[in-house]
């Protein structure tokens, strides 16, 4: 059960709790109780936040040796495990996901997330050549890398920790001092870290906090900042678009992790079982809300009545409730006003003339949950492509189910969309498998799975799904910035 204290969660300034201009309620998904009071970053609070990194940067953090770091780093990793189920409790709370989900992902990659980059950015090495020149002259040329300086870190509710600690892990890897902006709805764990970066000895104002909305508050006061040297961000495409206009006139570096709208595309001789598993995972696990998720599956026609009845099966399986009880697989949507959005796609798909086979509307789960933000998982077949919800991304727990007749069209109704997140494709042709996979127009393809990560690969997306790449050292080059000495000998 819940804590019965809610707490009110302060923006971190060089080591400091700092009120906002006002404060504003976090409401919990699950039952629409108060989760937390969040005090809202003004003007005055990003700038504070800014010189505070500038200050820690300058004084003597950009410097630090790589083994330092890299130590710092592996001990932030160490207290996220050893304050584990209290970061567990602050991100279910404030999104209401299954503890046991929380557990497994969010915050067990949290940790990883530290370690890994430790070690990448402990064993990267740096390229040094000889120039050797038709008159005779030769020179040593080497690289020496730098911070970007001080990095505004922006990122969504969906993996609210998991994805800070993506971006913040990196960034104090290269030495940068960061100014994060958690989500409105997410405020709790980058708040939590402040307290574990302060125990785990790294000095005040490396890690700064200010919590708010984006337009009109600390998200744009700090996209905006003359005193940042560059962003990255996560978030929805639109976002990503604002966030590059803002940053236009002071020329600063972005990487962008944005929307999708991702295909899954299955092959009649693909084994079925195990489709059916990866399938489920992907369209619903942690209710549709992870950017990789599948909202199109195009499958070969000769299956497609197998498919369709075997995922409605699973989505019927899947256990709406409170994130505590132990057999809850599938928890709300982040708010009401998300839950308007994706009931708004559910209405959409049904005047565009979709047949929807599961779902569809908002269950019933008793007087106690009714002020939750709860939605069905829900699939449809007959739209094809030219349909908004079959192009626009609803971030829910659904997906459309279309038919293809051959390898060729299935590749060009995969590719048919203006993002290019992730895609997955289901068949056990190995050769097959890898060559589709290397046909879709994305950043990530997986073969017979989804969502398997190795840091160390790149991530990130073409078209409306970002710019850029993070991940092993695709995160070191964004994060550093070389300095080449060329010395004539
Ligand atoms: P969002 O874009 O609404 O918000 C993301 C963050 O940006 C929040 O902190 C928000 O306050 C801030 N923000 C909003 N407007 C801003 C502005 N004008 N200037 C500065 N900051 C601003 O996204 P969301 O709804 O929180 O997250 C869901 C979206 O994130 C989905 O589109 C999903 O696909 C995407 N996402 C992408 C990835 C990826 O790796 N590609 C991962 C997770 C989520």
């Amino acid at each position: 059960m819940s804590d019965q204290r809610v707490p009110d969660l302060h923006n971190v300034v060089g080591g400091e709790h700092v009120t906002g201009r006002a404060s504003f309620d976090k409401i919990n998904p699950v039952d629409g109780s108060l989760a937390a009071t969040v005090q809202e970053a003004g003007r005055d609070t990003v700038d504070a936040a800014v010189s505070a990194a500038r200050k820690a940067l300058d004084g003597g953090w950009g410097d630090t040796p790589v083994n330092e770091r890299a130590r710092l780093l592996r001990r932030v990793a160490d207290r996220i495990e050893e304050r584990f189920e209290d970061f567990v409790a602050a991100e279910v709370r404030d999104t209401g996901k299954p503890a046991a989900l929380v557990r497994q992902l969010d915050v067990a990659r949290a940790a990883i997330n530290f370690r890994s980059f430790a070690d990448t950015v402990a064993s990267a090495g740096l390229d040094s050549f000889l120039t050797e020149l038709p008159d005779g002259r030769r020179a040593l040329n080497y690289a020496v890398n730098k911070p970007l300086g001080v990095v505004a870190v922006i990122v969504p509710w969906n993996l609210p920790l998991l994805l800070l600690t993506w971006k913040v892990a990196p960034a104090l890897a290269c030495g940068n001092a960061v100014v994060v902006k958690p989500s409105e709805e997410t405020p709790s764990t980058a708040t939590l870290l402040a307290e574990v970066m302060a125990e785990a000895g790294v000095p005040s104002g490396v890690y700064n906090v200010v919590h708010g909305f984006g337009p009109g508050s600390a998200g744009e006061y700090l996209a905006t900042h003359p005193g940042i040297d560059g962003v990255t961000f996560t978030g929805e495409s639109s976002t990503g678009s604002a966030i590059m206009h803002a940053v236009a006139p002071s020329v600063r570096p972005v990487s962008f992790e944005l929307g999708g709208k991702n295909a899954a595309v299955v092959f009649a001789d693909a084994d079925l079982d195990a489709t059916l598993d990866g399938l489920a995972r992907s369209v619903f696990l942690n209710t549709g809300q992870v950017c990789l998720c599948t909202e199109r599956v195009y499958v070969e026609r000769a299956i497609f009545d197998d498919v369709a009845a075997g995922l409605v099966e699973k989505a019927r399986a899947l256990k709406l409730g409170r994130p505590e009880a132990p057999d809850t697989t599938t928890g709300p949507l982040i708010s009401g006003q998300h839950r308007n959005k994706v009931q708004s796609y559910l209405d959409l798909a049904v005047q565009e003339g979709a047949d929807v086979l599961v779902g569809g509307g908002v269950p019933d789960l008793g007087d106690d949950l009714a002020g939750g933000a709860w939605i069905e998982p829900t699939l449809w077949t007959s739209l094809d492509n030219a349909s908004r919800v079959v192009r626009e991304e609803v971030f829910g727990p659904v997906a459309a189910l279309i038919p293809f007749d051959s390898e060729e069209e299935a590749v060009r109704l995969a590719n048919d969309t203006d993002y290019g997140l992730a895609a997955a494709v289901w068949t056990q042709n190995l050769e097959r498998g890898h060559r589709v996979a290397q046909r879709m127009r994305v950043g990530m393809a997986w073969v017979n799975t989804w969502y398997l990560r190795d840091l160390r690969s790149p991530f990130g997306g073409v078209g409306l799904s970002g710019i850029g790449r993070e991940g092993g050292m695709h995160s070191l080059h964004f994060y550093s910035e070389p300095t080449n000495v060329c010395v004539q000998l």
